[in-house]
């Protein structure tokens, strides 16, 4: 599980679709701050977007 900053608390769960042809799908902890910036690590494409609170 990735998450945006160890320091920050996490508020979305992010699912993003994996690389062409892989079934691994990149999940990403973010919080309100960093869910403004919209990307993360290499992956653009959203599945899923979960409000853990
Ligand atoms: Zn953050």
């Amino acid at each position: 599980m990735n998450i945006c900053s160890e320091a920050h608390t996490p508020v979305y769960k992010i699912t993003y679709k994996g690389a062409k042809g892989s079934k691994y799908k990149p999940e990403w902890l973010v919080c309100e701050n960093c869910h403004e910036k919209k990307y993360f690590g290499a992956f653009d494409v959203v599945l899923n977007i979960e409000k853990l609170y």
